[in-house]
């Protein structure tokens, strides 16, 4: 079987990265997103296992002198990291994992694993992403100011990407994004196995 391929997405907060990814893996079933590791605590709405594993940083740190982990990271002072056994199992299958992470992991990842393909996405303006970072007034500007300044020093990394998606019209961006997953697909590295029995026959 041919193995699946590696995917890094990144983007700075608000660029609206978690749905499009959400709605691009529901819409195709050979993909499957990492489930990474952090220290950090579990906000309302999220599930252990499901948006995060959610460990100590004692546990966190014992993951790291075991050499488990693909790549790992402190972003926003957590520790985040993604296992290096689950997703070398599921490339395995021929499963794609796209990799939602920061910066820094997309650095080490692409040192590893050459081939990874990555996607940075990002907001339509930067107005837009003001707003998108903002909780409807209830944020102090020196909060805003911070959440900006994160937020454009993740993007001052888009040219280190293979592919750069702006998050406008988000029906426009998922259509951009599954472009990108369709064309891996179909190369010829792919095919040559996909469409193995086919090509027997027409060159018969
Ligand atoms: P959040 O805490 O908002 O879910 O994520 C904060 C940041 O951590 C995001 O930029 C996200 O991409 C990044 N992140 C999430 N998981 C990982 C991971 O496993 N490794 C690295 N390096 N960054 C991650």
């Amino acid at each position: 079987m041919k193995r699946g391929s590696l995917f890094i997405i990144s983007a700075p907060s608000g660029a609206g990265k978690t749905s499009l990814v959400a709605k691009l893996v529901a819409s195709q079933p050979e993909i499957e997103v990492s489930v990474s590791h952090t220290t950090r605590p579990m906000r309302p709405g999220e599930e252990n296992g499901v948006h995060y594993h959610f460990v100590s940083k004692a546990e966190f740190e014992a993951e790291i002198n075991n050499s488990n982990f693909l790549e790992f990271a402190e972003v926003f002072g957590n520790y985040y990291g993604t296992s290096q056994k689950v997703v070398e199992q599921k490339l395995a299958q021929g499963i794609d994992v796209i990799l939602e992470i920061d910066w820094q992991g997309a650095e080490q990842v692409r040192r590893l694993v050459p081939e990874a393909i990555s996607i940075f996405i990002v907001p339509p303006s930067i107005d837009e992403l003001r707003s998108r970072l903002t909780n409807r007034g209830q944020d102090a500007d020196d909060v805003i100011a911070r959440r900006l300044s994160e937020a454009q020093t993740e993007m001052s990394h888009y040219l280190e990407f293979d592919y750069l998606v702006v998050n406008d019209d988000f029906e426009t961006a998922l259509s951009q994004l599954q472009a990108i997953f369709t064309a891996n697909r179909l190369t010829i590295d792919k095919q040559q196995s996909a469409q193995q029995v086919l090509m027997a026959d027409l060159l018969a």
